[in-house]
């Protein structure tokens, strides 16, 4: 599914492909995968350039006159940018066609995942209840942000309302790579703790990123090319435990992560 990393690198592609083309119409061969109205979001489309890709969270936004064109992944989603329709890999279900003949196709097997127009970018993060983007605080307002939280450390890194942009898989990285277990409460986390945790979601962040989100490249103290029962710790060699917190299976290193 996915999380922060890998829609920024959705992000970057979407920006380095698909930015100051006009838009001659966009096809859906399956409504599922259109959050609102189909034709409102046609309408705002065509005859327009998209003209900057933000994300928060893990939500995408491509800037276009008058509003955003909202891309949300749900667990399978991707983009692919190529010039022929014949090239429409498996389960294109919406493709916005551009002037110069390209395409940027939304791929999404299981079509969880949408497309949207959002009028107003800030008053949509709102109505969304999305917390701030996990990448855009700084340490003192990510301390601020665990005050008065109650519950395990995993259900609030995941938790979109209060910080958005980490799933099941990141949210375990980030907490293996400051040696924090998942059940801790953030009651009793220590400044040091969040300290900890700050800098491993920056670290995570920016390593998975480089790497293309491609586990195959990341750095090798990396949990996430190792989510298998009876794998060992990339750090130690214990094996690895993987137990259900807050709904999902969630792999810890039991030595490198103790309590
Ligand atoms: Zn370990």
């Amino acid at each position: 599914m996915p999380e922060l990393p890998d829609v920024e690198v959705f992000r970057r592609y979407l920006e380095a492909t698909s930015l100051h083309q006009e838009i001659k119409g966009l096809e859906v061969d399956d409504g599922r995968v259109i959050r609102g109205s189909l034709a409102e979001l046609e309408r705002s489309l065509r005859g327009k350039k998209l003209s900057a890709a933000r994300r928060h969270g893990k939500h995408l936004f491509a800037a276009a006159d008058g509003g955003w064109l909202e891309l949300h992944f749900g667990m399978t989603g991707s983009l692919d940018y190529h010039r022929d329709a014949a090239d429409d890999p498996p389960y294109s279900h919406a493709v916005i066609r551009f002037a110069n003949g390209f395409r940027l196709a939304f791929v999404d097997r299981r079509k969880l995942g949408h497309l949207g127009w959002v009028p107003d970018l800030e008053a949509y993060l709102e109505e969304e209840d999305l917390g701030p983007d996990a990448l855009s605080l700084d340490r003192e307002g990510f301390r601020r942000l665990a005050e008065g939280r109650r519950g395990q450390v995993k259900c609030w890194l995941m938790d979109q309302s209060a910080l958005a942009g980490l799933g099941n898989v990141y949210s375990d990285e980030v907490l293996f790579q400051a040696g924090i277990p998942p059940r801790r409460p953030v009651a009793e986390l220590s400044g040091q703790d969040l300290d900890a945790l700050f800098d491993a979601l920056h670290r995570v962040a920016d390593s998975a990123i480089e790497a293309g989100v491609d586990p195959g490249r990341m750095p090798d103290d990396f949990l996430v090319p190792r989510r298998q029962p009876g794998a060992a710790c990339p750090r130690c060699g214990t094996p690895l435990e993987d137990r259900k917190v807050c709904g999902r299976t969630s792999y810890r290193c039991p030595r490198c992560q103790p309590g």
